[in-house]
């Protein structure tokens, strides 16, 4: 049996089992609950999440600097970070607009009546200053960085590593070796920790059934589902034509080889978890050359949230028109612009992104209690737009191999692996 499909099952089982347990309120059995669903089924769930994070700052920091050595080289570092960061933020700009155009189509929020609907409270955290998050790009110990996993500051210490190991000749060409190895043998770590994704996928998708409120996809099924459709639309339409468009390539082949990677951040609602997945699939199956997966990847996870920013559009026009607020076009420029730096200040953690929605809303000057009318929701539409935002970092790191002759074509049109 293929390792996606035993995903598949893993995903369905557990949903499935979590609804039925819920639905015979086998919680409240508190033995059960504390033992069974709280105790084994969440703990090893836990496990396998930070099993995926425990990876993270490893791979990135070994495979990174070891890419950008090997740019440094060539000297094409400064061409490559353009051309990927402006790709991150040109697809975010489409998602937003596409999000705003299907909102504004399918009105979800019109009818809306503040006065009848009880809006569970919320009380807004303040957004991050613009000034502040790019000040802390730079890290000012690296190795604080590394404690705290703050990605940008990892990948910006790699990237100036990797140019000094590129330009001192042979004592740069030791550490070098000792870096690849380091790589090789976490990537090796990574194929072992997805072949167990069955079953942590199977924890967390039943967790998730305990406590899912289905009544609350109904009352807000208007918005749930244009942010759904937007998802699907842009997830398979908008970046099969941007592959076809740049690369040529088939985009059904794209999506076939990131099926696992794009499970994986539906289960675990977040791109950074799911980023050692991603790193390998972009490379040992997309066939993208490790000197440009090593920096597109960890940078699209935590630059690039498409499947967010589309949550983002979609909500800015569901609580204007549930307030009876009619957005000039000046506002919706000014949401496109915003929602797309939050995406870059947007945390690859669950949730995060309806945070970052309060940033968008300010600007705009919409109350921003109405996400209050969106949260219980929000849980289920995040797993979703993971698995659109991680998909964003794939297509991107294949248009630029491609851009750069850097894809192994022959690794792109390999059907059979290991793992399928
Ligand atoms: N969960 C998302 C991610 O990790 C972020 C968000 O939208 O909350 O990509």
């Amino acid at each position: 049996m293929s390792l996606t499909f035993k995903i598949i099952i893993g995903m369905i089982a557990g949903m499935i089992i979590g609804i039925l347990c819920q639905a015979f309120q086998l919680t409240n059995y508190s033995q059960l609950n504390n033992l069974v669903f709280d105790g084994l089924i969440d703990g090893l769930g836990q496990i396998f999440i930070v099993s995926l994070k425990m990876m993270v700052v490893p791979l990135v920091f070994f495979s990174l600097t070891c890419g950008a050595a090997s740019l440094g080289a060539s000297g094409s570092i400064g061409r490559l970070g353009g051309k990927t960061i402006s790709l991150y933020l040109f697809t975010t700009a489409i998602a937003v607009s596409v999000a705003l155009t299907f909102a504004l189509l399918i009105s979800p929020g019109e009818g809306g009546d503040t006065s009848k609907v009880e809006t569970p409270a919320y009380e807004p955290k303040s957004a991050p200053d613009v000034k502040e998050t790019l000040i802390n790009i730079f890290p000012d110990n690296p190795v604080a960085a590394m404690a705290e996993g703050s990605m940008l500051q990892i990948i910006v210490f790699a990237l100036l590593l990797g140019f000094g190991i590129s330009k001192s000749g042979d004592p740069g060409k030791k550490i070098l070796g000792l870096f690849e190895s380091a790589n090789t043998v976490m990537l090796e770590l990574i194929m072992f920790i997805v072949k167990l994704a069955p079953y942590g996928v199977f924890c967390l998708m039943m967790k998730l059934g305990l406590s899912i409120g289905l009544y609350e996809i109904l009352k807000l099924a208007k918005y749930f589902f244009t942010v759904v459709a937007v998802l699907i639309f842009h997830g398979c339409v908008v970046y099969s034509f941007l592959i076809l468009a740049f690369t040529k390539l088939s985009p059904l082949i794209f999506l076939r080889k990131m099926r696992e990677a794009l499970l994986v951040a539906f289960s675990t609602s977040s791109s950074g978890a799911t980023m050692p997945i991603t790193m390998s699939t972009v490379q040992n199956k997309l066939g993208v050359k490790r000197r440009i997966a090593s920096f597109s990847v960890p940078l699209g996870a935590t630059i690039n949230m498409d499947g967010t920013a589309i949550m983002q559009g979609v909500a800015t026009v569901f609580i204007a028109q549930f307030y009876g607020i009619t957005l000039t076009p000046d506002q919706f420029l000014m949401v496109i612009l915003t929602a797309t730096l939050a995406s870059i200040g947007t945390a690859a953690v669950p949730g995060v992104g309806l945070i970052m929605l309060t940033m968008v809303l300010g600007q705009v000057g919409l109350p921003v209690e109405g996400i209050g009318l969106i949260i219980g929701v929000d849980r289920l539409l995040d797993m979703l737009r993971t698995a659109v935002n991680v998909t964003g970092d794939g297509t991107v790191a294949l248009i630029v191999a491609s851009s750069e002759k850097d894809l192994d074509h022959g690794k792109f049109h390999e059907l059979s692996s290991e793992n399928e």
